[in-house]
């Protein structure tokens, strides 16, 4: 009986993944990033039939199982170790985050020093295909597929705090949970939504998505499968902070994007 499950399952998981490999679609770049300040936000709904937003915005990424990680341009990488005045230290001179993302989180991480918050180490950032095949043979039960992980779009890195073998209970993860939001940044996968995620709370991976997506998550409470479920329902909407004005859209391929309103 088990030989025959054997013979069943292994072929089935593999013509899934090449199944999700497949339908991998190319719509890759990172959010845009004003300054990142103490943001007061009011969101207003418009209707539909509002006149669609104009100009270039970045379409907002979901990564994972159903929705395989887009192909990245190496050169929008940056290495991590070769960056002056980080705030933060490496477990490694190998890792890597696209430029976006790594001037966000150097701005987050100089913030959090600003406020006495310091000790951060980045333990993994961007991963190949080849890294993340590796990383998903260590830790089968762990690590996302390859193709389905956040890690190979050089859009998350996994963060710890020295001295702490449980960073949920360390002053450097209550300081980015209060903060990354005015960041850009997310928790990914928080422990109050394994069920829309599809994966265990991860207290350490946090994805870059931009502002204003992350700001708006962080009010509404929203995961990122919830905040796209939450545009796409409403179309467009309208927010608003510190006097920058935006408009959030989805698109008729769902894709969504924010604008600097008019
Ligand atoms: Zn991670």
């Amino acid at each position: 009986m088990k030989k025959n499950l054997r013979r069943w399952v292994l072929p089935a998981a593999g013509a899934l993944l090449l199944a999700a490999v497949a339908l991998c679609v190319y719509y890759f770049a990172p959010g845009p990033a004003p300054a990142a300040q103490a943001l007061s936000q009011q969101l207003v709904a418009l209707t539909p039939q509002s006149s669609p937003p104009t100009g270039q915005g970045a379409p907002l990424v979901l990564i994972n199982r159903e929705h395989p990680c887009p192909s990245i341009a190496p050169d929008t990488l940056v290495n991590l170790y070769a960056q002056k005045d980080r705030g933060f230290s490496l477990a490694s001179s190998e890792i890597a985050l696209t430029n976006e993302t790594f001037q966000a989180a150097k701005r987050m991480f100089t913030a959090a020093a600003h406020d006495g918050v310091e000790g951060f180490i980045i333990s993994s950032g961007y991963r190949n295909r080849q890294a993340q095949q590796a990383e998903y043979e260590a830790q089968p039960t762990l690590a996302a597929l390859p193709g389905a992980s956040e890690h190979e779009s050089g859009l998350a890195f996994d963060v710890t705090a020295y001295g702490h073998r449980d960073f949920t209970r360390t002053p450097q993860y209550a300081w980015l949970y209060a903060n990354c939001w005015d960041y850009g940044f997310i928790l990914r996968y928080p422990s109050d939504k394994t069920q829309t995620t599809g994966t265990p709370a991860e207290s350490w991976h946090y994805r870059y998505v931009g502002l204003p997506h992350s700001r708006i998550m962080g009010e509404r409470g929203l995961c990122l499968e919830e905040y796209l479920d939450y545009i796409r329902t409403a179309g467009v909407i309208r927010a608003e902070y510190q006097g920058q004005a935006w408009l959030i859209e989805a698109d008729s391929q769902g894709v969504v994007r924010a604008y600097p309103a008019p």
